[in-house]
């Protein structure tokens, strides 16, 4: 029988927009730059919002070949619909392209049930906790030009202009290059801004330790994704030979996925990525499990206002990590990189003056989506 929140659509937006100036990471350059939003109503005419981090043309064609098992479903049975999708595709799929697609999915159901009962998604989550949570920049990408350096440190007095206190440096050039680049941004900032450093992958075991030992003067907070995702024995050798905290994790899938880098305390700080992990309710699960072994979360968050909603909502429960009367709450990652998809197609929470952001109040994710953009990125 219908009701009210059965299912009746499942659609998945692939939206593309060309760069005005390319920017790299350690693994590639990015000329354009896209997002796979996915769009799910219901019998009522609720539409619920839900993202997938990864190629927007690749997750689209799983959650369209996944849309017939979710239609007619009752929107409320997110935790029913997540299992059924996943185990459909268990043999074929744990990682990567389809939880990355169920991610969009269940993101989009919860967005649905807040709008169902008038509550924002983190009071369905039993939050919060927290109402704003301290943001860190993202950026600091390598662009086509040979000034590095000087172009660095006016991001970063730009980052700063705005309220943030913490930056997050892309390294991954190359463990010289990498050294000289460390030590010249954190002269630039000076000692007073919190500085993480994330290679992406780019670097075996050796190489990290000595990038990891040459830098660890700086104050860095954390040395992200030090080594690829698959050497889980990797992690664990620069995680005991060089001092800077290690964090990992937004290229792990799902609780089976963590499970062995919590068990294996591989990193001290795991970044699951809501809209790759598999959904608000699977990072749930992740939290809880790291909680459950002492290790720190600080999901990965790298998409448009759809993904960074969903984050604020879990961000407003994580547990302090320990609890305490001073805990070291969550940091909230706020991607600055170029995103023309993002910037016109879906509303950003703002930034306070003392780098804060409040968790949105509104029922389900609190996010709007501009339909007039989705046309105009179309691919
Ligand atoms: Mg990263």
């Amino acid at each position: 029988m219908s009701k009210p929140t059965t299912i009746r659509a499942v659609v998945p937006h692939v939206l593309m927009a060309d760069l005005a100036e390319p920017f790299a990471y350690s693994q590639a350059w990015y000329r354009r730059r896209g997002a796979m939003l996915v769009e799910v109503t219901t019998a009522e005419g609720i539409t619920g919002w839900g993202e997938a981090f990864g190629p927007p043309e690749l997750t689209a064609p799983v959650v369209a070949w996944l849309a017939p098992l979710v239609v007619g479903q009752d929107a409320m049975a997110r935790e029913a619909i997540w299992q059924a999708l996943y185990n459909r595709l268990r043999d074929h799929g744990q990682r990567g392209l389809v939880v990355e697609a169920i991610s969009a999915i269940d993101i989009a159901l919860w967005d649905i049930a807040g709008q169902a009962t008038g509550l924002p998604v983190h009071r369905l989550l039993g939050g919060p906790l927290r109402t704003e949570v301290e943001a860190y920049a993202t950026g600091f990408y390598r662009r086509e030009r040979d000034d590095h350096a000087d172009y660095l440190a006016e991001e970063a007095a730009q980052r700063l202009s705005e309220g943030y206190r913490w930056l997050k440096l892309k390294t991954g050039w190359g463990l010289a290059e990498d050294i000289a680049l460390t030590r010249g941004f954190r002269a630039a900032i000076g000692p007073g801004v919190g500085l993480m450093i994330d290679c992406n992958h780019a670097y075996d075991a050796g190489t990290a330790i000595a990038y990891g030992c040459a830098v660890a003067d700086l104050d860095i907070a954390w040395f992200e994704e030090p080594v690829p995702p698959e050497d889980l024995d990797g992690y664990l050798e620069v995680k005991a030979r060089q001092p800077i905290p290690v964090a990992g994790g937004e290229a792990a899938f799902a609780r089976w996925g963590f499970r062995d880098m919590i068990v294996r305390r591989c990193a001290d700080i795991l970044q699951p990525d809501v809209a790759a992990c598999g959904g608000i309710s699977e990072l749930k699960k992740i939290a809880d499990m790291a909680s459950a072994f002492g290790v720190r979360v600080n999901p990965h968050v790298w998409g448009t206002g759809v993904a960074m909603a969903a984050s604020l909502h879990l961000l407003a429960v994580l547990p302090d990590n320990p609890p305490g009367l001073f805990p070291r709450p969550p940091l909230l990652e706020f991607d600055r990189s170029p995103h023309p998809v993002r910037d016109e197609a879906t509303t950003m929470p703002a930034v306070s003056a003392e780098g804060r952001v409040r968790v949105p109040e509104g029922p389900g994710l609190g996010v709007a989506v501009d339909r007039a953009a989705l046309r105009r990125f179309a691919a």
